[in-house]
């Protein structure tokens, strides 16, 4: 066995063999695999290998589509076979929500360039003729969709990754990750030590374990879950051709053929978790016993959507475990805060992911960076408050709801309230409807007399509407109240501070007092942060951006190091307040001060005595309008807002949530994190490129690239429509049409309350925008008209949020 390798990969399932040949496909040899017993040996070997495209997220779709079409290639380069069975599959509809979010995923689809169509009820029947289709509304037809040989894949990646030149070494049992001071790594096996800069743990069932022998939790539960094979059934094998996928989610099953009969599985409520205390090291090759109780529910109602069940026997029951994060996607990336700690775990369906993780873990490994934004599978998306006791409520939730129809504006139930500010139960008595972001409870609205404590899942306009339109009325008409807790803040200090920020942002570091907005770009020039910069001092500033991109900032900012020059801090938790935006909020800020607030501009930043606090307060506003954010200790936030309540009454304060929050900012045309700004977008397509200071003698990262693109600006823009909607407006990732046909997508959307207008923000080719251009958008199968707003319809002079 080698001793020394640049790269150990550990863990030998159909995860790690992807990662090992993805390395190698991208040019770095000298890395291995060591797995403790054959390949195969953890979940990989009894999956029942099917494989699709359909993913809520609209990058993870797009990564299954990318490990589908790897297969072929696979093939070609091993001259093994994978076992594939192309045949198409459908997902069936019985009730209009499900058919909404078919729709709405076909035309995500449309741009993606994915074919996939809705099948109305006879077209299934036709395609598939053992589904009973009544009460069937239509289907998704995926023509990707299939299923392979898990072992045969599994060998082909291990081939192609040994012709690329790793080692994978079987029988070989990792028993401790050490790391030495210089950063590099000690993989101590049960057959010697190899020393290496990256360690990557692909170890699957055992990812815990594996984990923890480096100092890391990582959030994943092993699920029980089983899937029955029939004997012969004649419908099945006297066809002429194999029979298609069918995905039932009211019945929560997949089923398709397997030889002379069927294969099905179930998602079942009753389900289990396996392993709650860890994975025992000597299982491996042995199934769970039988349990037909659990599954009693899901063959019943089978039997009646599939009817040839009923009279087929048993063949075999697979039944075996697998596992999970709470939210059902991998957790892919470097760990943060451990240098050369690499995670590729959490992959609940290896063969329609496997291929995606480990295109984008090695292209994150030997470039920096991934060609596409990871965020739904970064590990980064947790952060240090995960625990097993919020790991686990959250798997079963997710395994329960695999088949759930999901719906944007849903706020899942499990393991909350886990993270609460002091404002909580005042909230909450005041008619809170809550909503959850990286842990933290955040209002969503306030309901008021006999309105539901509950927003309903929705495609279309929910109940929100009204409470969101009378909270939005409050900020443009008197003054509204929101925490600022939702934001991620960081406390930088110290002499080498602003040169520091100099080289991590690409906007302009503000003189003392003033604010800045500035992207934060990586080296190839993606957005990968936007930021307010608030200078307190030469030597002090705060920094805020998004609440839920702390670990993913966090991370980020410690690989670019500060130095003995710098201190940093993640004060989010720690440091709070609230915004009060609103032509008013003048009015209520200056009357909680003894200082003179009026010649206070758009932009600046004081320490002012608030009530009884010192307070960081800032005259700037998401909501587009007049507005002022005022943060304070959070020991001090209830007090804060004693006193803004009390002093609001007189300006009419009323509090607002992120629903209105979010409808706001879309009368300015206001980009969000995520949405407008991520990895995928760079500054000259989103327009954050207005924020970079080009004149600044900084080499900030990813200067380079985004020079190169202001002298050759992108082919796509960022553009408002306002849109013909009906009651369901944009969300994200729906189709724009352009001349008859699909030419760019939306990024966000909603309903502008203060306008009574339906907006979309969209990506289109730069060379079609005029303000004549015919477009319309695919919103739930309906094409809607949008017309081009080429200004902010709200404040087009500035005057009422800069005056
Ligand atoms: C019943 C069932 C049906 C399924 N059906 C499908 C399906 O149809 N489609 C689909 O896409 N997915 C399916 N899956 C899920 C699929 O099996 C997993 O997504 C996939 O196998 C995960 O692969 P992995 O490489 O991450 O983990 P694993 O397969 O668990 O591999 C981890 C490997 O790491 C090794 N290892 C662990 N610790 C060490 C150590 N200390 N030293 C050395 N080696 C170590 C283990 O021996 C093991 O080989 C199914 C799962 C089950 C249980």
């Amino acid at each position: 066995m080698k001793t020394t390798s640049r790269v150990v990969v550990i863990g030998g399932g159909v995860v790690g063999a992807s990662v090992l040949y993805h390395l190698t496909k991208l040019g770095w040899s000298d890395v291995m695999l060591v797995e403790r017993s054959e390949l195969t040996s953890g979940s990989t070997w009894h999956a029942a290998g099917g494989f699709h495209t359909l993913n809520g997220d609209t990058n993870m779709a797009a990564l299954q589509g990318y490990t589908i079409n790897l297969y072929k290639e696979l093939e070609e380069i091993t001259s093994m076979s994978c076992g594939l069975h192309h045949v198409g599959g459908l997902t069936l509809a019985d009730n209009q929500d499900r058919f909404d979010m078919l729709l709405a995923e076909r035309a995500k689809h449309r741009y993606m360039g994915l074919e996939t169509e809705v099948f109305g009820p006879e077209q299934i029947k036709e395609f598939a003729p053992i589904i009973n289709t009544d009460g069937i509304i239509g289907a998704l037809y995926d023509p990707l969709d299939g299923h392979l040989d898990p072992s045969g894949t599994t060998h082909a990646y291990a081939k192609a990754a040994r012709l690329g030149g790793a080692d994978i070494v079987t029988h070989t049992k990792v028993i401790e990750t050490n790391q030495r001071p210089d950063g590099t790594w000690d993989v101590v096996t049960d057959k010697g030590t190899i020393h290496t800069e990256h360690v990557v743990n692909a170890g699957g069932l055992w990812a815990r374990e594996v984990g923890a022998m480096a100092g890391v939790y990582l959030p994943l539960h092993p699920m029980e879950h089983q899937y029955i094979v029939t004997d012969e059934i004649a419908e099945i094998y006297e066809r002429g051709t194999e029979h298609p996928h069918v995905m039932d989610p009211s019945g929560e099953s997949y089923l398709r053929q397997e030889g002379r009969g069927l294969c099905i599985g179930f998602y079942e409520q009753p389900c289990r978790p396996w392993a709650v205390d860890g994975t025992p090291w000597d299982f491996g090759h042995e199934l769970l016993p039988d349990d037909f109780d659990k599954i009693e529910d899901s063959i019943a109602f089978a039997y009646k959507r599939f009817p040839v069940l009923e009279t087929a026997g048993v063949k075999s029951v697979i039944h075996g475990p697998f596992t999970f994060a709470p939210d059902g996607n991998p957790l892919v990336g470097p760990i943060p805060g451990l240098r050369g700690y690499w995670s590729a775990c959490g992959v609940m369906a290896g063969f329609s992911q496997g291929g995606g993780v480990g295109l984008m873990l090695a292209q994150w490994m030997v470039d920096g960076e991934c060609e596409r934004d990871t965020s739904a599978m970064d590990v980064a998306r947790y952060g240090r408050w995960i625990t097993p006791g919020y790991t686990l409520p959250k798997v079963i939730e997710n395994y329960q709801t695999r088949f759930s129809v999901s719906y944007p504006n849903e706020e899942l139930p499990a393991a909350r309230p886990l993270r609460t500010t002091p404002m909580y139960d005042a909230f909450d008595n005041m008619g809170a409807v809550w909503g959850q972001q990286y842990g933290l409870e955040v209002v969503n609205y306030f309901a008021e007399g006999d309105e539901p404590r509950f927003e309903t899942p929705s495609f279309r306009r929910s109940n929100a509407f009204d409470a969101t339109a009378r909270e939005v009325a409050a900020v443009r008409n008197a003054v509204g109240i929101n925490e600022v807790q939702n934001f991620g803040k960081y406390d930088v200090q110290g002499p080498g501070a602003r040169a520091w920020l100099d080289r991590l942002m690409a906007g302009r570091i503000p003189a003392p007092g003033r604010l800045s907005l500035t992207p934060m770009l990586s080296p190839q020039g993606r957005i990968i942060g936007d930021f307010t910069v608030s200078c307190l001092s030469e030597t002090h500033f705060q920094i805020t951006g998004s609440y839920g991109a702390q670990a993913y900032h966090m991370r980020w900012f410690m690989s670019h190091e500060p130095d003995g020059e710098v201190t940093l801090d993640n004060v989010s938790d720690r440091r709070t307040g609230f915004q009060i935006a609103g032509p008013r909020a003048r009015d209520l800020l200056q009357a909680v001060t003894r200082e003179d607030v009026s010649d206070m501009r758009f932009m600046d930043v004081r320490q002012l005595t608030i009530g009884l606090s010192t307070a960081i307060v800032q005259r700037v506003s998401y909501t587009g309008d007049l507005g002022y954010e005022i943060y304070v200790d959070a020991m001090e936030q209830r007090a804060l807002w004693q006193v803004l309540w009390e002093a609001g009454q007189e300006f009419g304060i009323r509090p607002f949530g992120m629903r209105a929050m979010m409808s706001l900012r879309l009368d300015k045309f206001f980009g969000s994190w995520g949405r407008e700004f991520s990895p995928d977008y760079t500054p000259a397509e989103t327009g954050l490129d207005r924020f970079i200071s080009w004149k600044k003698d900084t080499d900030f990262i990813g200067r380079a690239a985004a020079e190169a693109e202001r002298s050759a600006p992108p082919e796509r823009v960022s553009v408002a429509f306002e849109i013909e909607a009906e009651d369901a407006d944009v969300n994200a990732y729906e189709p724009v049409w352009i001349d008859g046909k699909v030419q760019g997508f939306c990024t966000s959307g909603g309903y502008s309350h203060h306008l009574g207008k339906s907006i979309a923000l969209a990506l289109v080719p730069r060379a079609l925008v005029s303000p004549d251009m015919k477009a319309e958008v695919e919103v739930l199968g309906n094409m809607c008209k949008a017309t081009l707003l080429p200004e902010p319809l709200f404040d087009q002079s500035g005057a009422r949020m800069r005056g």
